[in-house]
Formats: C-alpha cells, structure tokens, sequence
C-alpha cells in the first residue's frame, strides 16, 4: 500500500538537496537568467558531489540517472530510486529549475537510458551527460512521426535527420537520438540511440534564445552519414517489440518533469506567502476560506492545487518503484503539476503587483520558467489526450 509521508530513509537526503537549492541555485538563479548560454560553472562541483552519493549508494536517484524500475514481480513495497529522484528534483527546483536542467550527468537522456538500456550498456554509459532528442521540425507532439532515419550498415546504424530544442544539448557528452529503421514501418520502427557527442557527421548548429530556463541551454543538432555502433541502441532492435520500448522513458520521465512543476511552484507559493504577510495579508488555515481577506483565499486555494499535484507526482513515482505500469499516472501528474505551476507562478506575480512582476523578485522569473514544464516531454494538451484513450479503452488511430 502506498504512504504518502516522505520514507525515513530519504529525508536526510531531501534536506540535503533543499540545503543545496538554497545555498548554490536560488544564489545564482537570477545571474544565469541574465547571462544565457554562460555555462554555471558552480554545477561542476555540485555534480561531483551528486556523484559522489550515487557512488556512495546513499544518493541513489539523486537526479534524471536514478530512474531505473525494479523487475515486476519483486517482493514487498518498495521506496525506490523513482521516489528518491522525484523528491530531491522537487528541492532543487525549488532553487531553480534551469540549473537543475544544467545538471552535469543528470539529463533527460540519462533516465531514457536508466530506463531502458540492458544492464551492459547501463555499464557502459555510466557516467555520460546524456540530452533527450525527440522533437525535429516536422514532429513534436506527434512523436510517431520521427523522420530522423537510422540504416544498419555492418556493425554501425548510420543516422541522418535533424532534432531541434534539445536541452543540454550543446553541453552534454551523448545524446539519446529517435530515429526510425524503416518509415514505411510506422512507429514501431522507432529506436534510440545514443550518440556520443565527438561523433563525426554529429554537429550542434545553434543555441536558442528563451522565454525561461535560461540556465539551460536549447540546441539544434543535424546528423549527417553518422555513424554509430550497433551496440548504442537502446533496448530491442526487435521491430515486433515496437514503439512501446521507447515510450516506456516517458514513463519514468513525465514524473520528474511534474516534480520540477511541483518544486518550482512551492517556491512561488512561499515567497507570496511571506510577501502577503509583509503586506498585513495573513493565511489562516483555522478560518473558513469566505472570511479571509481575497488574496489569503486565493492562496489557500492555490495551496490546494499544488497539495494535488504533489501527491499525484508522488503517486506516478512509487508505482514505477513498484513495478506497477503508471503510464496514465505518468500522464495525469505531468498534466496536473504543469497546469498547476504555469497557474500558480503566474497567480503569484498577480498576487503581489509590482513586487512580482519585478526584477526585485524571483516570482517573474519562475511563471517564465514553469511554462516549459506544461509544455516538454508531452504538452498539457496530449498528456490530456493520453489519459482519456487510457481510460476510454481507445487506441491512438481511434482518438486523435
Ligand atoms: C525550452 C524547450 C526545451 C525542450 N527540450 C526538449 C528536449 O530536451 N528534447 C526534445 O526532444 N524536445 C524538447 N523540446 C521540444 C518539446 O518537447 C516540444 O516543443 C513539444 O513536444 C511540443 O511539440 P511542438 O513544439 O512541435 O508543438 P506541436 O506538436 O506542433 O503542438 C503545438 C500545439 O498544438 C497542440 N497539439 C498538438 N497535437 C494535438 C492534438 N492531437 N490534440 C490537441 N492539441 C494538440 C499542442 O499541445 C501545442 O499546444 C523542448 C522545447 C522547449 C521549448
């Protein structure tokens, strides 16, 4: 049965993550929102150090790597590295959400290979800073639409095609590529790949200029004959087993994208609550909500909603620890955190006026930074269409 309190055995490990929010991100936060594509030099350290306690055994899913599921079938009730990863990704964020995204070794493309890499290529790539490609100029949400194209050719596939917004992607040291064996194949046919960055006929064309998470850096990236060892596919070449291997990686990583909601909205929600007291605006939770002035309403409400995705987040995380399939969880906390966050640090700059809307202030700069997280790994919109073909029983060519 699920307990939805933080396991003992991670608490130690929260507090040590929100300990490093507060003293190295929320201090940097607003210098890297001003100097985009200016490499966070402090993460270095700080990745070290996360290196450290995921070698110690202490820090297991301290980032994106931890998110490796247990075999169905094992015994008891498990509070595993999906926990772990979702509750310290929570901190961070709250200390900032681009940093956490700049993470050395923590990157979108490191849980698609925790998730579904054999244990020789775990081995392999242990240690990479890994960025996710997926998204080409004539596919996003349609993800089933890859045109990137991977040909076998003796011991090498050789990839060409080009991928767009690719976070991390001009700093990491691989990237997870989709790209289709055969087109005429359809979906099943998608494989991933990891491509190491010296790669010849590998080449990051241009960083682009964002709305928010300006720590992180957003890369296009164009593949032209590379050659990549038929050992770096990810998983089954197996086109029987189908698109379902890839998409299993969402479902470890939508979690972690509503725990970045999560984190980031609490940020936005306790600087509001501190700046509405200063104000004389004081959120009593002993009082019925219609006697309170209108922003301590509005606040208790937004406290409500962010109590929703929280334990939704939570919910998606210890299913996959348990081996339980979470793809409609997966789905409904990534909708619920991300809607809620984008609603949230935007109702929060609102709350405050000139304060929020401010540079005096991190709260413009989070409702900037939440909305990626409404919007990547699956948008508000398709995470809404996923969960009702789950629960409708219909198929992608029945629900579009
Ligand atoms: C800062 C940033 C970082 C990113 N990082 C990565 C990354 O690391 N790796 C990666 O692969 N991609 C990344 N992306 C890309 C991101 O995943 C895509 O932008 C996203 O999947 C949406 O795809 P799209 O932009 O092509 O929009 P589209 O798919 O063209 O969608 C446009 C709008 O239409 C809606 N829509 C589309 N289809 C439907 C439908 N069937 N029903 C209802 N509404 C629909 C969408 O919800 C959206 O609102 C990143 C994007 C940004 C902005």
């Amino acid at each position: 049965m699920i307990n939805l309190e933080t396991p003992r055995k991670f608490r130690a490990f929260v507090n040590q993550a929100h300990q490093v929010a507060a003293e190295m991100l929320r201090p940097n936060s607003r210098r890297y929102d001003l100097a985009e594509h200016e490499y966070p030099v402090e993460l270095d350290m700080l990745a070290a150090m996360v290196d450290g306690l995921g070698a110690s055994g202490t820090g297991s899913g301290a980032g994106a790597s931890g998110v490796r599921r247990p075999s169905a079938g094992e015994e008891g009730v498990v509070n595993g590295s999906n926990l772990s990863s979702v509750l310290s990704i929570m901190e961070m964020c709250w200390g900032d959400v681009g940093l956490l995204l700049s993470m050395p070794r923590q990157g979108l493309g490191n849980s698609a290979i925790a998730s579904v890499a054999s244990d020789e290529q775990l081995q392999r790539f242990d240690g990479v800073w890994a960025a996710m490609a997926i998204t080409e100029p004539d596919c996003g949400s349609d993800s089933a639409n890859i045109q990137t194209t991977a040909r076998l050719d003796g011991d090498d596939y050789v990839l060409n095609g080009e991928k767009i917004f690719v976070t991390a992607g001009g700093r990491c040291d691989a990237v997870v590529v989709w790209a289709t064996l055969d087109k005429t194949l359809g979906r099943a046919a998608i494989k991933s790949f990891v491509v190491m960055k010296d790669t010849p006929g590998m080449t990051v064309e241009r960083l682009e200029h964002k709305l928010g998470i300006r720590a992180s850096d957003t890369a296009t990236i164009r593949f032209e004959n590379c050659r990549v060892p038929r050992s770096n596919l990810l998983g089954t070449a197996d086109i029987d087993k189908g698109f379902a291997g890839v998409m299993q990686t969402f479902d470890n990583t939508r979690p972690l994208v509503a725990a970045m909601a999560v984190g980031c909205a609490r940020a936005s929600l306790e600087l509001t609550r501190d700046l509405l007291a200063e104000a004389g605006v004081h959120v009593d939770y002993d009082r019925p909500i219609h006697l309170q002035p209108a922003a301590a309403a509005t606040y208790l409400s937004m406290e409500a909603d962010w109590e929703a995705a929280y334990l939704l987040t939570l919910q998606a995380a210890w299913m996959a620890d348990n081996a339980q399939p979470n793809s409609l969880q997966a789905s409904i906390a990534k909708a619920k955190a991300g809607r809620t966050a984008n609603d949230i640090t935007l109702r929060c700059v609102e709350l405050t006026g000139t304060l929020g809307y401010s540079e005096h202030e991190l709260l413009e700069k989070w409702s900037r930074d939440s909305k990626i997280l409404d919007i990547f790994e699956g948008t508000q919109q398709i995470q809404q269409l996923i969960i009702a073909r789950r629960l409708l029983g219909k198929t992608s060519a029945e629900l579009k």
